[in-house]
């Protein structure tokens, strides 16, 4: 356990660093057989200590109150079986490109790359689905309004692609800003 939470004390620092998420925002977990551990509710991703981690098992009550995403966690590794990891960010320039568009498509190397074009799913009461159903085709989809999800081998390849991700928006932006002003 003691290397798993370094893993999460270590991604959620780079989160908050990066401007990724906000004091108490984003969420991340690990797939653990049947269950998965957990970043808990109202937890700080920027310090994370061994208390904020949740263990959720089929059948059996959680320690402490685990994140308000839960079940969207839950989908997504019921639905990508290549999914170990989740990793919920809020990163500032996709949102706002979730907001004007139904994908968004990397005009930079890297996220031409990594991730081809990124989904955006609705923010309604079908998430949990739309979006588990998205992240089987797609490392990282993003929640119109609200932020990205990604998956990956671990915390650190999920975390790779959220911050490739906001790297290819803010590029786009800056392109769109360019392209107004030339
Ligand atoms: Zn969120």
């Amino acid at each position: 356990m003691t290397s798993l939470s370094d893993e999460f004390q270590q991604v959620g620092r780079d989160l908050y660093a990066a401007g990724l998420v906000s004091s108490h925002g984003g969420n991340m977990s690990v797939r653990q057989g049947e269950g998965l551990i957990v970043t808990s509710h109202g937890s700080r991703l920027g310090h994370l200590a061994d208390g904020d981690l949740v263990e959720v098992r089929p059948g059996s009550e959680p320690r402490a109150e685990p994140s308000m995403d839960l079940a969207l966690h839950q989908a997504i590794y019921a639905a990508a079986s290549e999914a170990e990891a989740v990793v919920h960010a809020h990163p500032r320039h996709a949102i706002a490109l979730s907001l004007v568009g139904k994908e968004i498509r990397p005009q930079d190397l890297e996220g031409q790359h990594y991730l081809g074009v990124v989904p955006v799913v609705p923010r309604d009461e079908d998430v949990a689905q739309t979006l588990a159903d998205a992240l089987r085709q797609h490392k990282i989809v993003v929640v119109a309004g609200h932020g990205s999800y990604a998956r990956g081998e671990s915390l650190w390849q999920a975390l790779q692609w959220t911050s490739v991700l906001e790297e290819s928006a803010e590029v786009l932006w800056l392109l769109r800003a360019l392209r107004q002003n030339t």
